[in-house]
């Protein structure tokens, strides 16, 4: 009958994006990301990641200030059409210590019950 699961509806605050730790992407969306801003995978690899903490494979970089490389203003992602599985994974798929008190997700009925 009727799910207990919560579904957070994401309000587009932009805060997980100012959230320390590596924003990690497959092999696939490194190509769809380079695709996207119109550069040489290789370009893209060298000016926008890094080995992530585990060295298993590529991170986006951040800006000195710890927020994501690609946010924009308070809440703009600039590469939201081929946004990494994690970006969109959180925080229904996954969650980080502390994370309700950052993000203003609003807990819903699950969108399949
Ligand atoms: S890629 Fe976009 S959604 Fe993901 S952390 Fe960076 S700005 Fe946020
Ligand atoms: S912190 Fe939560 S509400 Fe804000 S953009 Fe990220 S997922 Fe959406």
């Amino acid at each position: 009958m009727q799910s207990a699961t919560t579904y957070y509806q994401c309000q587009r605050c932009g805060n997980c994006c100012r959230w320390p730790g590596d924003v990690r992407i497959t092999d696939d969306e490194t190509a769809a990301i380079a695709k996207h801003l119109n550069l040489p995978l290789q370009d893209f690899i060298e000016r926008y990641t890094h080995l992530n903490a585990n060295r298993t494979g590529l991170s986006l970089i951040e800006k000195p200030n710890g927020e994501c490389i690609f946010l924009e203003g308070p809440n703009h992602c600039q590469i939201q059409a081929v946004k990494p599985h994690q970006c969109k994974g959180f925080p229904n798929e996954w969650q980080f210590p502390g994370w309700r008190s950052v993000c203003e997700a609003i807990e819903m009925p699950s969108p399949a019950s």
